[in-house]
């Protein structure tokens, strides 16, 4: 392998629906910043049926040039059509970065299309940068549980890849029109060799806002005692009167006290609110990696020496019982007033 040839940031730009997922569009803003420094261009690639619309929002959040595989049999993801597809159009045009939203369909396609195409791959990055001498691609994600960060190259196979937790990069500011050159690019599916088909979707769909969404989140963590008193947490988010939701720390999803699409942390949901209420959260390193980007932090803990003070900009010190009833009270006074004014 000549790793001279291989040129360009591509971006698996992930669609569900005709809908493209967030997290592509954080990534395409990051490969930007990441080709300015290799002075080279950023690439979307979709993968779907009936997706021209979705070039022109790419071209917009920072694509230099968007490839369309459009064909009825990418309409749903599939892993096998979906990694034959995508190892074709990088065995074609040889970047030199592919990036991959960590979401189920990321995690799932990324490992397959590595391996297809004989190179490495780097999960859950949280820091992506160009080296300045090597112009390696320096991947930096939590390891050892958390307890340190690693920074990871690949030196010696083309393309470098990553996948990146949604929430972990942010999106550029569109630009009012989009100057990306579209590729319509001819698929060819050998139907015959796949060994899945689908015959039925079934969605399930909760009537709750994604944490991932909410401005406000009120967090509880395993001091909050039991699963009854998370009611309080829901009270007081019903108080904040929209935009706030509630969330947790691992401890509670593993108790079997929350559902796991409320999980905060490394091994959950990055989030990045205007205000985020940690209640009966230690601040462990895992879930502090999941929100310390938060606007606002207010900590309410027993133990004035917990870890969550250091990363709270407000705290409070006592029983998560007895103040978060008062909070609600006086958000739900202070939100009365402020409509009165
Ligand atoms: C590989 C790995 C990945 C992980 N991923 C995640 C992750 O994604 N998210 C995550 O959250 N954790 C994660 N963890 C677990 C993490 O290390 C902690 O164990 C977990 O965050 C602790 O949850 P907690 O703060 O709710 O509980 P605890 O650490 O038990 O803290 C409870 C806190 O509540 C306080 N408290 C107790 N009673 C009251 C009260 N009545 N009023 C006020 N305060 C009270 C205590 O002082 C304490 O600070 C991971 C761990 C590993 C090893």
């Amino acid at each position: 392998m000549n790793i001279q040839d291989y040129k360009g940031v591509f971006v698996f730009a992930q669609q569900e629906d005709g809908k493209l997922a967030g997290v592509s569009l954080e990534l395409v803003g990051k490969a930007k910043e990441l080709a300015k420094d290799l002075g080279t261009e950023v690439t979307a690639v979709v993968l779907g049926s009936e997706i021209r619309d979705m070039a022109k929002k790419l071209g917009r959040y920072g694509a230099d040039n968007v490839v369309l595989a459009d064909d009825p049999g990418l309409k749903v993801y599939m892993t096998e059509p979906y990694a034959h597809v995508l190892t074709q159009i990088i065995q074609e045009k040889k970047p030199e970065i592919v990036l991959y939203g960590a979401t189920a369909i990321g995690r799932d396609l990324a490992p397959r299309v590595s391996a297809r195409v004989h190179t490495g791959l780097t999960a859950d990055c949280t820091g992506l940068e160009v080296d300045p001498e090597t112009k390696n691609l320096r991947m930096t994600r939590p390891a050892f549980g958390g307890n340190i960060m690693a920074t990871i190259i690949c030196p010696e196979f083309r393309p470098q890849m990553a996948t990146v937790r949604p929430g972990v990069m942010q999106r550029i500011h569109p630009a009012a029109e989009s100057s990306a050159k579209v590729e319509n690019y001819k698929v060819e599916l050998p139907r015959e060799s796949f060994n899945v088909e689908i015959l039925d979707i079934v969605k399930k769909v909760s009537d709750k806002m994604d944490i991932q969404d909410a401005k406000i989140l009120v967090s509880g963590g395993r001091g909050m005692g039991c699963p009854e008193n998370f009611q309080l947490l829901e009270d007081l988010a019903a108080a904040f009167g929209g935009g706030a939701t509630v969330s947790s720390s691992r401890a509670c999803v593993d108790a079997g006290w929350v559902e796991k699409d409320r999980q905060v942390g490394q091994t959950g949901k990055t989030v990045r609110p205007d205000l985020y209420i940690a209640c009966g959260i230690s601040g462990a390193i895992q879930h502090l990696a999941g929100m310390e980007d938060s606007d606002l932090i207010i900590a309410i803990n027993k133990d004035e020496y917990a870890p969550i003070f250091e990363a709270a900009d407000y705290g409070v010190v006592g029983d998560v019982t007895k103040i978060l009833p008062a909070f609600t009270e006086q958000v739900k006074r202070a939100i009365a007033e402020k409509n009165e004014s």
